[in-house]
């Protein structure tokens, strides 16, 4: 469906893409549109529409860390695979997002605490 869209939509500035351009556009995932369709002499909708048929990311397993970007992605763990993260970004994320629960936890049961005070007077 996506692809007949970007066929039929983006006719003019449709590009067939080969490995090579791919793997490329996905070694930038930060890079902009623009930046990278200078860098491969195409049009930044034809990298936009590449991303979104390629995946901004690449799927393959021997990439780097996209948080250092200077260790391989730690894929022994599927979800440090999912996130794209070597194992101390993977560990560092981890510990972030659970002290975030604990903070967001913290704050719902105060306020539930405050409501509940509120009620009863
Ligand atoms: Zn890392």
């Amino acid at each position: 469906m996506r692809d007949e869209w970007a066929l039929r939509k983006g006719r003019s500035s449709y590009v067939l893409w080969t490995d090579e351009m791919i793997r490329r556009m996905q070694a930038y995932p930060e890079r902009t549109a623009a930046e990278i369709a200078a860098e491969l002499r195409v049009t930044p909708s034809a990298v936009r529409h590449a991303r979104q048929r390629y995946g901004r990311f690449s799927t393959g397993t021997d990439g780097l860390c996209i948080v250092c970007d200077a260790r391989p992605v730690f894929d022994t763990s599927a979800q440090a695979k999912k996130w794209r993260l070597c194992k101390g970004c993977y560990l560092a994320e981890r510990k972030r997002r659970l002290e975030e629960e604990a903070e967001s936890n913290r704050i719902r049961q105060a306020a539930h605490r405050r409501q509940k005070l509120d009620g009863d007077v």
